[in-house]
């Protein structure tokens, strides 16, 4: 691991480029217009990021239509498809830090965070999915004799993925690496907050073999490029990740146009239930630390509601919050550093906002509190941990997603499975105990795309990863992926 000198050599050697990246190339917005990149570390400018609109997008979609009624990449055998793909994986590992400092000046996240998760896999999601495009088969169908049936996989043509801030680089490469493997031409919006490594994924991708036209990235707001995309009549599927309120506009977009099919993934408050028969509370404490600050809180599966079972509770808040204790938010190019500052003002402010109610609301704050912002220095928020809450309060209701831990009391099986699921979200869960059938019966119960048994956010590109109820219906990953991006076609034919 480089050393925090030789980080900050690296992001001010950098050359940023901010322009959208069309066709194979690089181009400034139609309108001319850009807005700053800031980052959430320094409050310095990093670059002037062109600010695509209608415009951009229609020329966009046209060129990525086109690209893919050639069959330059769409009717491309698919060995070849897969060796332009391991080539990117290759090209995205050559330039690994590179990428690592992108997303930490981008938006906050830190350095030692990129290098361990956020690189790597990215790099394996791209390998992974490639691997994946010359193992899949078709079907033939049980017909009576005399017919034959055949199901096969179609790339569906134009993908529209919008993307989010917290996980810049590798968000993009769950949605692009298996859209492009199925054959489509893809057209992204990353978020207007940190779009500099999907600019830099999009030029890599040329490099690799991706024919132009095929991946196309148009930096911009969401309420211009990205409701433009979402409307857009020649976009066959809208694949998106960031908030429950904006995935409830996609939905009424796809229904006020073409009815194109989209994939949510969504928000959460994710539950983290801790049984009295967990055998290591210290272990427990620690993971439930890091599931609520690492990324400083702005991870979707953050594990914001804690419920620990009332005989254990006293235990566990001790070391809760002497793990916690070892959450300093700092420079977030410093390898040392384990939370870097919110991705910008309105996140802080936010932040702020609910600790304020928490306490209101009766809540007990145990460590944290609220910001105390210096102009020019940050937009640092500080590990909080607010205990006395319940189910009622907002803060416990709403997703917040910053580093701010409600810890709740319950004290049988059946209510901890009812709180944990009196949610509008179900994403992620998390439950603590030694005893194998009630890990199994909890599971079974609770309401979400994904739990997690003795440990919390671990998994790889072999698992499916999404959830249930507003926090939306598609899954990123694995070979469930592929199947948002292809179609089903059956032949029928009378021998
Ligand atoms: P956001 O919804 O504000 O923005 C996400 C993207 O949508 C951005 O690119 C934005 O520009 C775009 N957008 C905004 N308004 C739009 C509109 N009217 N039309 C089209 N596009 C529009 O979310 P965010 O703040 O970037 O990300 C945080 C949210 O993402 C949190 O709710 C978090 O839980 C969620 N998230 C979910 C997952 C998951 O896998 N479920 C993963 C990461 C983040």
């Amino acid at each position: 691991m480089k050393s925090h000198a030789e980080w900050k050599a690296l992001s001010e050697s950098l050359i940023l480029n901010g322009q959208a990246y069309i066709n194979g190339s690089f181009q400034a917005a139609v309108s001319g217009e850009t807005f700053p990149s800031i980052n959430p570390a320094t409050e310095a400018k990093l670059a002037d990021i062109a600010s695509c609109d209608q415009a951009d997008v229609d020329i966009a979609v046209d060129n990525a239509l086109q690209t893919f009624r050639s069959g330059v990449w769409s009717e491309m055998a698919p060995k070849e498809r897969k060796n332009v793909l391991l080539k990117l994986a290759d090209l995205i590992e050559q330039h690994q830090d590179e990428f690592a400092v992108l997303d930490t000046m981008d938006m906050g996240k830190s350095i030692s965070e990129m290098v361990a998760i956020d690189v790597p896999d990215t790099i394996d999601c791209f390998r992974w999915t490639a691997e994946c495009i010359d193992k899949i088969y078709g079907e033939i169908a049980p017909t009576a004799p005399g017919t034959m049936a055949l199901i096969s996989h179609e790339p569906v043509g134009v993908v529209a993925a919008i993307t989010p801030w917290n996980y810049p680089l590798m968000m993009v490469a769950w949605k692009v690496a298996p859209a492009l493997a199925a054959g489509n031409s893809v057209v992204l919006k990353p978020s207007e907050k940190a779009c500099l490594s999907a600019l830099r994924l999009a030029e890599l991708a040329t490099e690799a073999g991706v024919p132009d036209g095929a991946f196309n990235v148009l930096p911009g707001f969401g309420h211009t490029a990205g409701k433009a995309l979402a409307l857009h009549h020649d976009v066959h599927v809208l694949a998106f990740t960031g908030s429950t309120r904006v995935a409830g506009m996609l939905m009424e977009y796809a229904g006020q146009s073409n009815m194109k099919r989209v994939w949510l993934e969504a928000g959460g408050k994710s539950p983290n239930l801790i049984f009295d028969d967990c055998d290591d509370i210290k272990a427990a404490a620690a993971t439930s630390a890091a599931a609520i600050f690492s990324n400083q809180g702005e991870v979707c599966i953050a594990c914001s509601r804690i419920y620990v079972q009332k005989g254990i509770k006293e235990e566990f808040i001790a070391a809760l919050t002497e793990a916690a204790a070892r959450f300093l938010p700092g420079d977030p190019l410093d390898p040392n550093t384990n939370m870097g500052p919110m991705v910008d003002s309105a996140q802080l402010d936010t932040v702020r906002r609910y600790i304020q109610s928490g306490l209101e609301e009766g809540g007990t704050l145990l460590c944290g509190g609220e910001p105390e912002y210096v102009e020019g220095k940050g937009f640092f928020a500080k590990p909080t941990i607010i205990a006395d809450a319940n189910n009622k309060m907002t803060f416990v209701k709403e997703e917040i997603f910053g580093p701010v831990l409600a810890v709740c009391e319950f004290e049988s099986e059946e209510e901890a499975i009812e709180l944990a699921n009196d949610s509008q979200y179900g994403l992620g869960a998390a439950i603590w105990t030694s005893n194998l059938s009630r890990a199994h019966r909890v599971s079974r119960k609770i309401q979400s795309g994904m739990v997690w048994v003795n440990t919390w956010g671990e998994g790889d590109t072999t698992v499916p990863f999404g959830g249930v109820k507003a926090s939306g219906n598609g899954r990123d990953k694995s070979l469930h992926a592929l199947e948002k991006y292809t179609e089903l076609k059956n032949v029928w034919i009378r021998l």
